[in-house]
Parts: structure tokens; C-alpha cells; sequence
């Protein structure tokens, strides 16, 4: 997305499997917002702390500080009046409250960019990614490299045997596969 809206509400989603790059692409919008001398606010589900419970960081290893919010009725404590653009990280692990939120916070002019899990490993929508993602005035949908064959992935493969939606990690557990060589929930 190169046009950026100026004074104007806008909901951006980053969506794809794992290994994809979304919060590479999460963070290099924001770090460009910063530049801007936007007032940013970014934040994470408290249940995602692979690498560091303050910051979002990408497989590559970027980062940038965020805040840890339980549900998304927080975003709304931490919102101060110059707050200009949101940033929201792994959004699939949020309540469904977030999607009112998000329209609450384009109605009042912030730019909010959406990162998250489009599908689980599954391959279902997962939690309120479908919402946000037809509510969003500009989506991408990031693509990985298939771990067995090298096609474009856009699935998510879980390589252990648990039947929780929820079970956070990243190089054992998972890997990015095409349509082709994905198979839901078998190993
Ligand atoms: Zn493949």
C-alpha cells in the first residue's frame, strides 16, 4: 500500500500464514508512521509472548515496542486525544469486541493497521480475522514459501499432534505449506 490517508480514518489488514511476514510488514508501516511524527500506538494479545512481552517482533527479528492487552476493551484506556495510528499484532487471538472498536477508532480518524493469522491450522477463518478483513479499507494477503515444495504458502501446517486452536510457538511447531501439501490437522 503506498497511498497513506491524512486526517482521514482507514483500517489496513496484513493478513497470511505464518512465516509470511505480516508483522515485517506491521512493522515497517509503523516504523514509516513514526518517521511521520505520527503519534503510534501498537498493540499485542498479552497470550502471544514468544520472544519479548514488550515489543512485536518478526521471524527476522525486527522489533518495535508495543503494549500487552488482555482483551480488546483496553485499547480504549490506552487511546490518548493526539493518538493518531494504531497498530495491532496477531488480531487473531482478540475477542470479537475488536471489530466494533476498530470502526469505533476509523470514525474518530485513526489510521489502524491489522496483522494477524488469516486462517488456523486448520485452515478455518480464525477468531475475528473474517470481520476485519471485510471491514478493512485495504487489505494484503502476505504469502510464505512452501517448507516441502517450495510454492507460494498460504497455509498454515501444525507439525505436532494437539487439537487446540491455540497453541503459540513458531519453528517446531509449524510450518508454512501450499494447498497442495497442506493437510488440516494430521501431521
Ligand atoms: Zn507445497
Amino acid at each position: 500500500m503506498n497511498f497513506i490517508p491524512n486526517g482521514l480514518g482507514w483500517i489496513e489488514a496484513i493478513a497470511g500464514c505464518m512465516f509470511s511476514g505480516k508483522s515485517e510488514e506491521l512493522i515497517r508501516r509503523l516504523r514509516r508512521a513514526q518517521i511521520a511524527k505520527k503519534k503510534v500506538l501498537i498493540f499485542k494479545p498479552e497470550i502471544d509472548n514468544r520472544y519479548d512481552e514488550a515489543y512485536v517482533v518478526s521471524h527476522s527479528a525486527q522489533k518495535i515496542k508495543a503494549i500487552n492487552i488482555k482483551d480488546s476493551s483496553q485499547i480504549m484506556n490506552h487511546l490518548e486525544d493526539n493518538t493518531e495510528v494504531i497498530g495491532i499484532d496477531e488480531a487473531q487471538f482478540f475477542d470479537d469486541g475488536i471489530i466494533d472498536i476498530v470502526q469505533e477508532l476509523a470514525d474518530k480518524n485513526i489510521r489502524i493497521i491489522i496483522a494477524g493469522l488469516d486462517q488456523d491450522y486448520l485452515g478455518k477463518p480464525f477468531g475475528p480475522m473474517p470481520q476485519l478483513l471485510a471491514i478493512a479499507d485495504d487489505v494484503m494477503k502476505t504469502q510464505a514459501i512452501c517448507m516441502k515444495c517450495g510454492n507460494p504458502a498460504t497455509k498454515t501446517q501444525r507439525i505436532v499432534e494437539n487439537d487446540q486452536q491455540i497453541l503459540v510457538g513458531a519453528n517446531k511447531l509449524y510450518e508454512a505449506r501450499c494447498r497442495n501439501c497442506f493437510n488440516g490437522g494430521e501431521k
